[in-house]
């Protein structure tokens, strides 16, 4: 059993959290059930015909349950058509009804669907987006408001045999909670229990919790923290996961891996939802595809032993972000350590026999951008341009070696200054010829390689070395890495950094690695490669999800992503994930809503309208939301919000608050670049 502090049984080794059983209709979600996939709607509830043709299209691509909006009493009583429809056209798809601000849409929709969703954030609390003090009476006072509005539901429900999401979303907290907690994953977990509290005290148990957020950061650590206290709390109700706002496109793919695929990596999750801003039926096979991998892994697979008979591991804070501090690497054109931005490196695909073909894929991937050769500039794609920090190479014997001597030498003479990392692991003895070319030192030691040398000649040469270990278990990861310290020891050289080999199951041996290492007072920079034999959107999520894990919790000084990908996917890809963990940002960053029946404008145009003008903006935050109802409480951190007011109207927004209200759709672009202008946040494209 997980404690307060621990989230999952075994960081370690794949477990599914245990929980009990709810059944949303015909489908039940938790225990050893597969992860359930589901969707919501983006048709008017009110359009009979267009939400049970969007239910019919999502439940042919395996939908599982569907969620639609019901803003008000008279969408809540039209899911009672909708019903009836789908019924008719022999579809029983378990229906949610999404329910903010209008605790009677609830009480009316539990009649026709098998769930109701409330955001306890506004279930019985107006947001004002405004600061009160609360004294413990008040607070007490505000508590029994709340049971008195929620009771009937929570009666309803039971007495119906209802299932009921109580769905957190960071962003739309409570002033109550905000004032006590902040807009922290403590509030939003506290939000969630003061709700799950009234439903226990009235014997009613058929409850599923989230915590979603638009920074999939917030969000794992939330989800982290609500399960250590359900643990505690001796609760073992399932969880709904999903990242709000994500976007779309490759974007939207890895703001959802990062923040869901984490947390299935520690077993936490029962069912998700992947909300893009595209057509409600592409996010179910992107759903189906990230939770793949944790429908079919067995648990106990592979038991690994994490001896106890050393210090134990340090491991980074569940619940808080703390990047891992380390001692410097020095490399030409920059260092890595945990004060400087995480890199990004590839391999060279071209083979070195041919030298011209190499430096063309380093040309075309990697142009200088100035004269300046710190400013080194690569994939250039339209208005984002990504840099490829440095090229892994391997050499594989000493011809192989020359060859690599020329290819630099003539890389260097196109002014392509690139650092090159060389593995020279298969011809341990030419490490002061590698040395000499080379601008990294990259070596896998076996049990009786001799690393003297190796030390010493990148020593004379000043380069450093990555130590890129073989992770067969956790015991060799530690054997090796007492083996390379005592040899550094002895040389008394520290310009190293460690990786493993590349794998694509790699979550747990780098938690393992840097654990370690901080463990024996090594703090040395540790790079990240992930490899993978997969199509694009495969490596996306499963990339996303475990590279992601990883940065959110402060792990990792470079990434390296390995892939039969064309080299400007991977470069892009690296960059979205540091994009989507925030612990490097390199452009616009878009909190944009999926859209439901309340949308009141076309969000996917709109969104791409508004990125093809804002794209040049880096760390600008634009949130593009479809409505005034949820909108402005879901768009979290945003520093600029467009709002759909109504029909062919616009609120424009400067974090939270409202500046320009019902402007006209056909100015609101106009309105807000001088918005983004009149806030000195904008630069010319
Ligand atoms: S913000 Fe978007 S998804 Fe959320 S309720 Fe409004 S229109 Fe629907």
């Amino acid at each position: 059993m997980a404690s307060e502090t621990e989230y999952c049984d075994n960081l370690f080794q794949y477990h599914r959290r245990k929980t009990r059983v709810i059944h949303v209709g015909e489908v039940p979600v938790g225990g050893d059930n597969p992860i359930r996939v589901q969707s919501m709607t983006i048709a008017d509830t009110m359009n009979t015909k267009a939400t049970v043709e969007e239910v019919i299209q999502l439940v042919e691509v395996g939908c599982e349950i569907v969620r639609i909006t019901a803003p008000s009493i008279n969408e809540a009583e039209n899911l009672k058509n909708i019903k009836t429809e789908l019924i008719n056209h022999g579809i029983h798809v378990p229906l949610v009804a999404d329910i903010h601000f209008t605790p009677n849409a609830a009480l009316v929709a539990a009649d026709y669907v098998e769930k109701v969703r409330i955001n306890p954030g506004n279930y019985a609390d107006k947001k004002k987006f405004e600061q009160y003090e609360y004294t413990d009476t008040e607070y007490l006072q505000e508590l029994e408001r709340i049971e008195e509005k929620f009771k009937p539901l929570v009666l309803k429900c039971k007495s119906l045999g209802r299932a009921m999401r109580i769905g957190t979303n960071h962003g739309s907290l409570s002033d109550r909670i905000m004032n006590r907690y902040g807009d922290t994953p403590e509030g939003m977990v506290e939000s969630a229990l003061e709700f799950v509290r009234i439903c226990e005290k009235y014997d009613y148990h058929e409850i599923i919790l989230s915590m979603k957020s638009s920074n999939p950061l917030v969000a794992i650590q939330a989800y982290r923290l609500l399960a250590a206290r359900m643990a505690k709390l001796g609760m073992d109700y399932p969880f709904h996961l999903g990242v709000t706002e994500a976007g779309d496109g490759e974007e939207g793919r890895v703001k959802s891996a990062v923040g869901i695929g984490s947390l299935l990596e520690d077993g936490i999750g029962d069912t998700i939802r992947v909300s893009l801003t595209e057509d409600s039926v592409a996010e179910v096979p992107v759903a189906f595809k990230l939770v793949e991998k944790y429908n079919s892994l067995k648990e106990n697979m592979t038991v690994q032993n994490i001896s106890t008979n050393r210090k134990p591991l340090r491991r980074p804070n569940p619940f808080e972000y703390e990047r891992r501090q380390t001692l410097t690497c020095d490399q030409v054109y920059y260092r890595l350590s945990g004060d400087n931005l995480p890199r990004v490196e590839l391999s060279l695909a071209a083979s070195l026999s041919d030298t011209s073909i190499a430096v063309d894929e380093i040309s075309e991937f990697f142009r200088k951008r100035s004269s300046d050769p710190l400013q080194l500039v690569s994939g250039t794609n339209g208005k984002e341009s990504f840099e490829c920090e440095t090229i892994h190479v391997s050499v594989r014997s000493r011809e192989e070696l020359q060859q690599f001597a020329e290819l630099k030498k003539t890389a260097f003479k196109r002014a392509l200054w690139l650092p090159f990392a060389v593995d020279f692991s298969q011809i341990a003895d030419s490490a002061f010829e590698v040395a000499k070319a080379a601008d990294r030192l990259v070596f896998s030691p076996r049990s009786n390689s001799d690393l003297a040398e190796l030390v010493s000649a990148a020593k004379m040469f000043g380069r450093p070395v990555e130590w890129k270990i073989k992770p067969a278990n956790f015991g060799a990861i530690e054997n090796t890495l007492k083996f390379i310290l005592q040899t550094c020891e002895e040389l008394d050289y520290w310009n190293i950094l460690f990786s493993l080999s590349s794998d694509h199951n790699i979550l747990r041996n780098y938690r393992y690695l840097a654990g370690r290492l901080d463990a024996l007072e090594a703090a040395f920079p540790v790079l990240l490669r992930y490899s993978a034999d997969n199509d694009l959107e495969s490596t996306i999520l499963d990339a996303s999800s475990q590279l992601g894990s990883l940065l959110c919790d402060g792990i990792g000084d470079s990434i390296h992503i390995d892939a039969n990908l064309p080299a400007d996917d991977l470069l892009r890809l690296s960059y979205n994930i540091l994009q989507a963990t925030r612990v490097r940002i390199s452009k616009t960053d878009y909190i944009s809503c999926p859209s439901c029946g309340r949308t009141l404008f076309d969000l996917q145009t709109t969104t791409e309208r508004i990125k093809s003008k804002t794209d040049h903006l880096k760390g600008v935050k634009i949130a593009i939301m479809g409505c005034i109802v949820n909108g402005p409480g879901e768009m979290a951190d945003a520093d600029f919000g467009y709002v759909g007011a109504g029909p062919q109207k616009v609120n424009l927004f400067i974090g939270k608050e409202c500046v320009q209200r019902n402007i006209p759709e056909e100015e609101a672009d106009r309105r807000l670049i001088e918005l983004i202008k009149s806030d000195g946040k904008w630069v010319e494209p």
